[in-house]
């Protein structure tokens, strides 16, 4: 599983500023948050966006999803929000597979 060298969440899997972390996955506060808590879920693997999850094993793709709730929950949140732009149009600036927790008072994105 190759890192893409131009791909901003590549680098920030492995140099970022982590919240939380398991084999895979991480987890950062989001730079410009749209809500009281505003988190990131990057998996290592370089997907460029989630029309093409079934790059995903099936394993990977269950464990990624028990890490946001887990993440949600270590962050305090009980109701909250999961986001995933999926394409230009609908928000994706980022072409690295990610998942939006959003928990607390919802800005923008709700
Ligand atoms: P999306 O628009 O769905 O692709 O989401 C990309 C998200 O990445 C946006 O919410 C940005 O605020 C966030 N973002 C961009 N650069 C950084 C960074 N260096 N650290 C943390 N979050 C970032
Ligand atoms: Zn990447």
């Amino acid at each position: 599983m190759q890192p893409d060298p131009n791909c901003l969440f590549c680098k920030l899997y492995r140099e970022g500023d982590h919240i939380a972390a398991t084999d895979g996955f991480v987890a950062i506060n989001d730079i410009n948050p749209q809500a009281e808590t505003h988190v990131l879920v990057i998996p290592e693997r370089h997907i460029p966006s989630f029309h093409d999850i079934s790059e995903m094993p099936a394993d990977e793709t269950k464990r990624m999803l028990e890490f946001v709730a887990d993440v949600a929950a270590r962050e305090g949140l009980t109701d909250y929000r999961v986001v995933v732009n999926a394409g230009a149009g609908a928000g994706q600036t980022v072409f690295h597979l990610h998942w939006h927790i959003l928990g607390g008072s919802v800005g923008r994105m709700a």
